[in-house]
C-alpha cells in the first residue's frame, strides 16, 4: 500500500513541475516581462532615466518586430537592469581613449603632410627665383671681367670706359649680397621642410604602433559577457556607447523573455557582438522568428 502512494506522488509531483514550467513559458509570451532598474553604478555616466529610455528602446526594437507587447517597465519588478562597473568597462574605456589617441595622430598627421606640402611648392619656386638670379649675376659677372682683361689687356681702360665699368662693379656687389641673402632664405626653408618630413616621419611610426597595438588589444571579436541573465537580473558590465547599450540590453531582453543564442551574426541573440548594426539597430529575421517558435504566434 505504501509503495503504491509513493509512486502516486511522485508522478504527481512530476506532472506538477511539467505544468508550472509550461505554464511560466505561457505566461511570459502572454504577460509579457516585467523590469526594474537596480544598481547603477555612476562610474559609467549613465542616469536611470537615461537607463529607462535605453531599455524602452531595446524594447520598442522588439515588440515593433512582433507586433506585441513583450516587455513593461514597472519599478515593483523583480527583475531588476543593473549596471556593474568592474575591468570590462575600464577595458572599453580604455579602447575609446585608444582610438581617439589614433584619430588625433591621423589628424595631425594630414595637418602636418598640408603644410609640407605648401612649404615644398614655396622652397620649389624660390629655388627656381635664385637660381635664375645666379645665371643673371654670372652672366654679368663674366662679361664685366672679360671687359676688365680686354682693357688691362690693351694698356687701361679711357676715364668714361673706366667709371662705366666701376659702376658695374658696385651693382655685381650689391647683386651678389641680395644673392646671398636669398640663398641663406632658401637655406633656412628647406630646413623647415626638412624638420617638417621628421615629424611627419615621427607621427607615422607613433601612429603605427598605436594602431599595432590597438589591434592586439581590442580588435578580437567580443562574447556577449557584456552583460548576463540570470532569473532576477540582467547585469551589463560593457558598452562603448548609447547604442552599444541599446544592444546588450536587447540582447538580455530577449534572454529574460526566454530565447537562447541563435547563430546568423546580425541577430540581436547572436552569442557574438560583431555582425550587428549598431548605427541602425533592429531585430533580424531570425530573431523575430525565435519569438514567433517560442510563442507559437504565425
Ligand atoms: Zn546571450
Amino acid at each position: 500500500m505504501r509503495k503504491i502512494l509513493t509512486l502516486i506522488l511522485m508522478g504527481v509531483a512530476v506532472f506538477s513541475a511539467g505544468y508550472f514550467f509550461d505554464k511560466y513559458e505561457k505566461n511570459t509570451c502572454r504577460a509579457g516581462v516585467a523590469y526594474s532598474i537596480g544598481n547603477v553604478d555612476q562610474k559609467f555616466n549613465v542616469s536611470e532615466e537615461q537607463l529607462i529610455e535605453v531599455a524602452s528602446k531595446s524594447e520598442s526594437m522588439w515588440e515593433k518586430a512582433v507586433g506585441r507587447d513583450m516587455f513593461h517597465y514597472d519599478p515593483k519588478a523583480k527583475l531588476a537592469v543593473n549596471l556593474i562597473f568592474d575591468d570590462r568597462q575600464q577595458s572599453a574605456i580604455n579602447e575609446t581613449k585608444s582610438r581617439e589617441k589614433i584619430a588625433a595622430l591621423e589628424q595631425s598627421y594630414e595637418g602636418s603632410f598640408k603644410k609640407h606640402e605648401s612649404l615644398t611648392d614655396q622652397y620649389k619656386e624660390q629655388a627656381k627665383l635664385y637660381d635664375e638670379l645666379l645665371s643673371a649675376y654670372n652672366e654679368s659677372l663674366n662679361s664685366y671681367n672679360s671687359l676688365v682683361n680686354y682693357w688691362n689687356n690693351n694698356g687701361g681702360a679711357p676715364d668714361d670706359i673706366y667709371n662705366d665699368l666701376e659702376q658695374k662693379k658696385a651693382s655685381l656687389s650689391g647683386q651678389f649680397d641680395n644673392l646671398e641673402i636669398k640663398r641663406n632664405d632658401l637655406n633656412s626653408l628647406a630646413a623647415r621642410v626638412n624638420d617638417l618630413g621628421k615629424q611627419l616621419a615621427n607621427i607615422t611610426s607613433t601612429h603605427n604602433s598605436n594602431v599595432d597595438h590597438y589591434n592586439v588589444q581590442f580588435s578580437a571579436p567580443k562574447r556577449f559577457d557584456q552583460g548576463d541573465f540570470s532569473q532576477n537580473t540582467i547585469n551589463i558590465y560593457q558598452f562603448s556607447d548609447i547604442n552599444d547599450l541599446t544592444l546588450v540590453m536587447a540582447h538580455e531582453m530577449g534572454h529574460a523573455f526566454g530565447l537562447e543564442h541563435i547563430t546568423s551574426s546580425a541577430s540581436v541573440m547572436n552569442a557574438l557582438m560583431e555582425g550587428q548594426d549598431r548605427s541602425n539597430l533592429a531585430i533580424t529575421a531570425d530573431d523575430l522568428n525565435a519569438v514567433k517558435i517560442k510563442c507559437g504566434y504565425k
